[in-house]
């Protein structure tokens, strides 16, 4: 892989969009994610809820495009509730920052979780302690 990207999460952040998921289940959520880009490393260090009303939007009817431009959003995550994470021909066109964070049903741990780019190529996900 040429553009191999790492992506590192709070487990703490994790948590959090794993409860939100849940809270809105069936229905599928989604959150901005904020952080820093560094060399080969995105860093996730918070969640940003969408300037506008989104409980039970569909990802691809989310208008992105229409979000302030902010350098320090560095991708989303939405929700899954089928549990399959892999991401929609919608997921990867309606993408919005670097990397698109898939959570699956159940949403139990990081293993209900997968981070692509804009190609659909999965990234390495590594969850730290707080
Ligand atoms: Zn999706």
């Amino acid at each position: 892989m040429t553009n191999a990207i790492t992506v590192s999460i709070c487990n703490e952040v994790l948590r959090a969009i794993l409860e939100g998921a849940k809270r809105v289940y069936p229905r599928e959520s989604i959150l901005l994610l904020r952080g820093k880009r560094k060399k080969g490393l995105i860093e996730v260090s918070d969640l940003v809820v969408p300037p506008f009303a989104t409980r039970g939007l569909r990802f691809s009817s989310v208008p992105l495009h229409t979000l302030p431009m902010d350098f320090s959003i560095v991708g989303t995550v939405h929700s899954h509730p089928s549990g399959n994470v892999n991401p929609s021909h919608a997921d990867l066109t309606h993408a919005f920052g670097s990397i698109i964070m898939i959570v699956g049903y159940p949403y139990q741990d990081e293993h209900n979780v997968a981070v692509y780019n804009h190609d659909g190529e999965k990234l390495a996900l590594n969850v730290t302690e707080p």
